[in-house]
């Protein structure tokens, strides 16, 4: 029965139970962790053959670049392929860089921000800037915007992707809204999939700024848990084909593929953006490393070795999803004060627990033992106006711990929610 339809008294017994499970997990002693998604060490020993399959006697790429030498700012080309295949990105459109995609995203708002963009507008720093966070969002892309002077401007979410008539009544209207973020694919955290007519309008909507970019940051574009999976879409062609060839900026990552902070991250864009982008990262660079380019090219072979390890990948995480779906189905499916996700893919669960009780939940977790990601995160400014969104991030620890975690967060749940209704 829904813990909202008792009675005062049966309320109270709830919470006197409520209390008591909560104090039996506490008295556990546990310190677990359920904030980053990171890839387990299981995960990273995938990849192992990254650390010795480049060696000092066999380092030239296929086409004969000695990957020891500066140059090749584009990155290696038999790289490129591979990832313009997996991304659907023409190959010369896509640059292979360094370890971190957020680092593209700051370099390319970045010069925007300082030079204004390939259509030689006005730098975006000598004017009021706002962008759009879909919500909940991913809180690095939160920061980063807010550390280049953006207002961030939150967009409600449902299952298709960010809700349109909002972002084109603000777009339309409002010169200042220079970007948006998005998450295509298994996004950060509710797990959602754009549907190929929401990408279609974003990329055909008329927009006040002439210079406003998509940041399509399609991090888990192929981190499927499970088969069918989602596909990845021709987000370029669809841009050009609506008469906005240059409005889309895709990025992406090796990052939770092989190796976490020392994977290779991708910049795709139509030609026109990609020589804009070379043109100003050429004052900041003589090339990417293409020593760990190389590495990732004889790991994969081809795209079908990337799609091939992903299996792997799921493998492992699967497990580790499932589990925190089945316990949070058990201890609170019945009790109607929660709701949660169960993504085909990608590194997160959005839980959302009795508005008003998500600072409250994460604060009774740490203090039995179970960190979670700050109440807020998943907002911009921090500030869930609900304050009802919590992110878990089952991937880091062992399955068993997993299980553990969950248990202590859902009784963590129930506890507030009875806290709150009594209160
Ligand atoms: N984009 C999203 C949506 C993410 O969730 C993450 C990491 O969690 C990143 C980007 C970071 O990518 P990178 O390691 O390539 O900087």
């Amino acid at each position: 029965m829904s813990l909202t339809d008792l009675s005062r008294s049966d309320l109270e017994a709830a919470l006197e139970q409520a209390h008591a499970d909560y104090e039996a997990f506490a008295g556990r002693g546990l310190a677990l962790d359920i904030t980053r998604g990171k890839p387990s060490a299981e995960q990273l020993d995938l990849a192992a053959d990254l650390l010795t399959n480049v060696t000092a006697d066999d380092c030239l790429s296929p086409s004969g670049v000695d990957v020891r030498n500066y140059g090749g700012l584009d990155g290696l080309i038999e790289l490129r392929e591979i990832f313009g295949q997996l991304l659907r990105v023409p190959a010369p459109q896509l640059l292979a860089q360094g370890n971190s995609s957020l680092t593209l995203m700051h370099q390319a708002l970045s010069f925007a921000c300082l030079f204004g963009t390939s259509a030689g507008t006005t730098p975006w720093a000598q004017q009021p800037r706002r962008i759009l966070c879909p919500v909940p969002g991913y809180d690095r892309h939160f920061d980063l915007a807010e550390a280049l002077g953006f207002e961030l401007v939150s967009v409600a979410m449902d299952d298709e992707g960010p809700v349109l008539e909002q972002v084109e009544e603000l777009v339309a209207t409002d010169p200042t809204i220079k970007g948006m973020w998005l998450v295509p694919m298994y996004s950060n955290p509710t797990g959602i999939t754009i549907s190929a007519e929401r990408a279609r309008r974003l990329v055909a909507m008329k927009t006040a700024a002439e210079d406003f970019k998509l940041l399509w940051d399609n991090a888990y574009a192929l981190h499927h848990l499970r088969q069918p999976h989602a596909e990845v879409l021709d987000i370029l062609s669809l841009a050009a084909e609506a008469g906005n060839p240059d409005r889309v900026w895709i990025f992406a990552s090796t990052s939770k593929v092989t190796h976490a902070g020392a994977g290779v991250a991708f910049f795709g864009a139509s030609d026109a953006e990609i020589s804009w982008f070379t043109g100003h990262l050429a004052a900041a660079s003589i090339g990417p490393d293409k020593v760990n380019q190389l590495r990732h090219l004889r790991f994969f072979g081809d795209a079908d070795g990337v799609v091939d390890h992903m299996v792997k990948h799921a493998e492992i995480l699967r497990p580790k999803f499932e589990a925190v779906t089945r316990i949070l189905g058990q201890r609170l499916g019945d009790d109607d004060i929660a709701t949660w996700t169960d993504p085909n893919g990608g590194y997160f669960v959005t839980v959302s627990v009795m508005p008003g009780t998500a600072d409250r939940v994460v604060k009774l977790a740490a203090e039995a033992g179970v960190k979670l990601t700050p109440a807020g995160s998943t907002h911009p400014y921090k500030l869930d106006p609900d304050n009802a969104v919590i992110r878990v991030a089952p991937s880091m620890p062992t399955l068993e711990d997993v299980e553990t975690a969950v248990e202590g967060f859902a009784a963590c749940v129930r506890l507030a929610a009875c806290e709150k209704l009594l209160a």
